[in-house]
């Protein structure tokens, strides 16, 4: 989770000046039309220490006097609901206002860091002049001048102290975890010993230990993967009882512990009730997938067999229309090469970062080539949206209304989504967050 930096504070104060001066340029004329909100201004920013994405809460309307309060109330309460950090400008050429008093006085109940900020000090004679400011009762204030960049870095500096520690996305060169599911007899552990005899395996799982977490960590194209689960898949000559156990159970825990899931189905066979227990469960549990459709040598195929079996997985599988399908014999060793090529590419969707300005420019065509539905007869308004998370990639969307965005409209959202980037392999997260 990138964290969130919201700028609050009156019309005029230097907002959106600040806004540039931390985005690096200044960022280019919104062209929305009129009476569209103007609050989408947010920017993913990641030229400092940490990333962050910066949100100007900005009142854009001109507003009356009565407004302003409730505008700056609104906007404090938006911040402190959502922002991990939250900087209230103030304005050093116009003094201290009620306005400012009266949102001080939120801010100061709230439990997270807020940076009071007194802009607009261009030189040493306001910095003397601001100590009105201290009246507010708050021990540290920054004197800056967004315009002249005074004093911003070394507030940026104490932001960077004060923002939590986000893991830089060093998903890449680590270690992809490949569990292989399926029923029994599908060839699992065929497949498993055709792909560990292609690659180096590096570490094998020893003869004769118990089952727990017996994985096989082997490398391809110098990268490494680590097969989950192996032992389970390997041994063999047990009861057909206990295999069918196995198959459930432990496929469950093995899907757990991967990042991508080979769901393994037999071309001889119809798809059958466990198939789909287990691949709705790698879709639930947020996890890539790639079918491999195994035994391909054994069937009698003419020009149209390829193509009603990728029509009898889709039609089977609807939720998992994501997933790439491979077919493959494991006897005959046809296209096993292609499956470690596959898990690559899933991966990679399933680790995607997509920039904060690219999601919300397909997220606002959508939502406005196509309404949601009116809720409690109301319009559900969308404000923004950003990608919070990876592993499945997730996206957090600030609505009016998250509790009412229906399930179809949550479908084309993602649809829309995919449309525009692709995320093959992966299944997408969206959460639906208030405001008001
Ligand atoms: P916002 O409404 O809070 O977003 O404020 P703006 O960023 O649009 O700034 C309002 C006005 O204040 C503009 O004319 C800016 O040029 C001016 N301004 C912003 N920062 C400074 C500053 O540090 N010093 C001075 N003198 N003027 C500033
Ligand atoms: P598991 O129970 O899913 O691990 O399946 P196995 O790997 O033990 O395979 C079950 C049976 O299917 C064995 O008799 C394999 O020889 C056979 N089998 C596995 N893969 C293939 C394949 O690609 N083609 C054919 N014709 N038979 C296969």
């Amino acid at each position: 989770m990138k964290p969130i930096v919201a700028i609050v504070g009156r019309p005029n104060v230097g907002k959106s000046t600040l806004f540039n001066r931390l985005l690096g340029h200044r960022r280019a004329m919104v062209d929305d039309s009129p009476g569209v909100t103007r609050d989408r201004n947010y920017a993913d920013i990641s030229r400092f220490d940490k990333p962050f994405i910066l949100i100007d809460t900005g009142g854009f309307e001109p507003v009356t006097e009565d407004r302003l309060l409730q505008q700056m109330r609104e906007q404090s309460t938006m911040a402190m609901e959502e922002a991990d950090v939250i900087l209230f400008m103030m304005d050093a050429r116009s003094g201290l206002t009620p306005a400012d008093i009266e949102v001080a006085k939120m801010l100061r109940r709230v439990k997270k860091p807020v940076f009071y900020l007194v802009n607009k000090v261009d030189g040493d004679k306001l910095e003397h002049e601001s100590a009105e400011f201290y009246t507010l009762g708050v021990d540290r204030f920054y004197t800056i001048s967004a315009e002249h960049n005074r004093g911003v870095l070394d507030m940026v500096d104490d932001l960077m102290d004060t923002l939590p520690d986000v893991a830089e996305p060093s998903d890449r060169e680590e270690l992809t975890k490949i569990a292989v599911v399926g029923r029994p007899n599908v060839g699992k552990s065929s497949l498993v010993n055709r792909l560990l005899g292609y690659e180096r395996v590096v570490a094998n799982p020893t003869a004769g230990t118990t089952r727990d977490s017996v994985d096989t960590l082997f490398m391809c194209n110098k990268k490494p993967y680590l097969l989950i689960d192996t032992a389970g898949i390997r041994r063999k000559g047990k009861t057909v009882e206990k295999l069918e156990k196995y198959s459930v159970v432990d496929a469950l825990r093995s899907i757990e512990r991967a990042d991508v899931v080979l769901v393994v189905l037999n071309a001889e066979d119809g798809v059958t009730e466990q198939d789909e227990r287990i691949a709705g469960y790698v879709h639930e549990a947020g996890k890539a997938c790639v079918f491999v459709i195994n035994k391909w040598d054994a069937l009698d195929k003419d020009n149209a067999t390829f193509g009603l079996y990728v029509e009898k997985v889709r039609m089977e599988f609807k939720y998992l229309a994501y997933a790439p399908i491979l077919f493959v014999s494991a006897k005959t060793g046809q296209r096993i090469g292609k499956i470690i090529a596959s898990v690559d590419e899933v991966m990679e969707q399933y680790t995607r970062r997509v920039s904060t300005s690219e999601v919300n420019r397909i997220f606002t065509e959508a939502t406005e080539s196509h309404h949601a539905p009116l809720a409690h007869g109301r319009r559900v308004k969308f404000y923004f949206a950003t990608q919070v998370g990876t592993r499945p990639p997730s996206f957090v969307i600030f609505t009016n209304q998250p509790e009412s965005v229906h399930f179809s409209y949550e479908r084309y959202l993602v649809n829309r989504f995919r449309e525009a980037f692709g995320f093959n392999g992966t299944p997408l997260h969206l959460m639906f967050r208030g405001r008001d």
